[in-house]
């Protein structure tokens, strides 16, 4: 991360989406050292106004170039229609993550297409795709920089707009009662934020972002229980209207979606509601059973 530190224009709109946490320089480093393989279109598509949402994988297969023998993800097919609320679970290594990187485009497909709204993510003019697809990691990174800056995150709009983002991801409260306010200067060599307010903060940048479709990595680590209720109602109000992927963890999420996919070395293996696939006794119900004990 200290890479990019201070850096906030179109560059940490990128790197921002690619840093995550710990690893997050490894990864910048992997990423500088191999071949980009992700290219702007010669003569890109629109999408269609407003964009709808429906993601599609069509038997979708990617391999890591430092793996090559080992397919991360493996003929998936998946069709998730606009609004469309997923919780998607598997066991470690299934290839959750990997997918998530494909639908941001950090690598594409070897074989196979991912759609939005029926057009090949490969023929979209990056920048307009990448409002539209946006994940609120796990553990954000903050940059060195302000907190109007954090939201804002490379986007052209005015502190008015930061602001209103930041209100409805519930960061107005405790933006307001730093030193500075919203001209606090944040990241390693300035205020440290907890982890539920670096959720926030990206709940706002995802907000002001206005994205048709959104990927949530839901947190691992317990916040504590007010900290918990402000990300859940800010992510609940982010949610709403869009589609949503969501590498779940908790119970409540797998309950309340719409539908939770189970993927399964590299492709998706079950489909269907809480109830029916723990009914069907087979790798959900083991994963269930292991993964969603916190009764929350
Ligand atoms: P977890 O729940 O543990 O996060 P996951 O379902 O997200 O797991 P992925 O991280 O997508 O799984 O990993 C899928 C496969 O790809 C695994 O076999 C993993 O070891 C491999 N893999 C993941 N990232 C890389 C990488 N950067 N280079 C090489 N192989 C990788």
């Amino acid at each position: 991360a200290i890479l990019v530190a201070g850096n906030v224009g179109s560059l940490s709109d990128i790197a921002g989406q690619l840093l995550r946490g710990a690893g997050a320089a490894e990864r910048l480093m992997e990423l500088l050292e191999t071949e980009p393989s992700i290219t702007a279109p010669a003569a890109p598509r629109r999408l269609p106004t407003p964009v709808q949402g429906r993601v599609e994988a069509q038997a979708v297969t990617f391999t890591y170039p430092s793996r090559p023998e080992h397919p991360a993800i493996a003929g998936l097919d998946l069709e998730i229609a606009p609004g469309e609320q997923i919780a998607l679970v598997g066991p470690s290594g299934a290839g959750k993550s990997t997918l998530f990187h494909l639908l941001l485009r950090f690598y594409d497909p070897e074989q196979g297409a991912l759609r939005l709204d029926g057009i090949d993510l490969r023929e979209l003019e990056p920048t307009a795709f990448r409002r539209q697809i946006v994940i609120v990691p796990q553990d954000p990174v903050i940059f060195g920089a302000d907190a109007l800056e954090n939201i804002r995150y490379g986007l052209e709009v005015d502190d008015a707009a930061v602001e209103a983002a930041a209100r409805a991801a519930h960061a107005h409260e405790f933006i307001q009662r730093l030193p500075d306010g919203y001209r606090t200067f944040l990241g390693e060599r300035g205020v440290r934020l907890s982890g539920g307010e670096r959720q926030r903060i990206a709940i706002a940048r995802a907000i002001l972002r206005d994205p048709a479709v959104l990927l949530l990595d839901e947190a691992t680590s317990a916040l504590d229980a007010e900290s918990e209720r402000l990300v859940q109602d800010a992510l609940d109000h982010l949610m709403t209207g869009r589609t949503s992927i969501v590498i779940a963890h908790r119970l409540a999420t797998v309950r309340n979606a719409d539908r939770i996919l189970v993927l399964d070395q590299g492709r998706i293996v079950a489909s269907g509601h809480h109830e029916a696939l723990l009914a069907e006794d087979g790798l959900y119900a083991r994963l269930a059973a292991l993964q969603f004990q916190d009764g929350n």
